[in-house]
């Protein structure tokens, strides 16, 4: 890939999947977790309380684990294919590990609910996300997850609309357009000429 941060935006099931692209891995350390989480503070509660808490050691390796059995389930189940019955466990044992509480508090006038997670904290990011996984495997629509149209790109990505190829227009869409073009355009003797 030319650009190696990381795509935002899918499920975070499928984010978590996307660390890793062709020929690399975006969560090779505890720092590379902390800035993902960071990534994902915006949207989701549960990861802005991550993001801002140290990573707790055991984090890296728990959550590398659900991704992949995450990633292992999805390739079946998404082409209506049976999962392994060791991938549903394994999301199962990383949620039993750190489960969640819906808590509700009073405020005065009207009640609010947030996620608590109970568990230890070094386990907690790989619940959330195993959590977010079965949702996904879970879900009608995973049959419709798409790999990228782009030769080289393996980022999968849920169409809100049929007609979406890429990963990101302007990661995969323009450099396969760019491509194409060039392609076309190029002079049939340039790849003989030494440089
Ligand atoms: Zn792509």
């Amino acid at each position: 890939m030319d650009d190696p941060s990381p795509l935002i935006g899918e499920p975070p099931a499928l984010d978590l999947v996307n660390t890793r692209p062709a020929g690399a891995d975006l969560l090779s350390t505890p720092d590379d977790l902390r800035a993902w989480l960071r990534l994902q503070a915006d949207r989701f509660d549960e990861a802005r309380a991550f993001a801002a808490a140290d990573a707790a050691p055991g984090s890296l390796d728990a959550v590398r684990h659900v991704r992949e059995h995450t990633a292992r389930a999805l390739d079946r189940v998404r082409r209506g294919g049976p999962p392994s019955a060791d991938d549903l466990e394994a999301l199962g044992r990383a949620q039993l590990a750190a489960p969640a509480v819906t808590e509700l508090t009073w405020n005065g006038r009207s009640l609010l609910a947030a996620r608590r997670r109970a568990g230890p904290p070094g386990l907690r990011p790989a619940a959330w996300l195993a959590e977010a996984a079965a949702d996904l495997l879970a879900d009608p629509a995973v049959t419709t997850v798409r790999e990228c149209e782009a030769d080289d790109c393996v980022m999968l990505f849920l169409p809100a609309h049929p007609r979406r190829r890429w990963c990101s227009a302007a990661r995969c869409g323009n450099r396969v357009r760019v491509a194409r073009h060039y392609r076309r355009h190029r002079p049939a003797d340039t790849g003989r000429a030494s440089s």
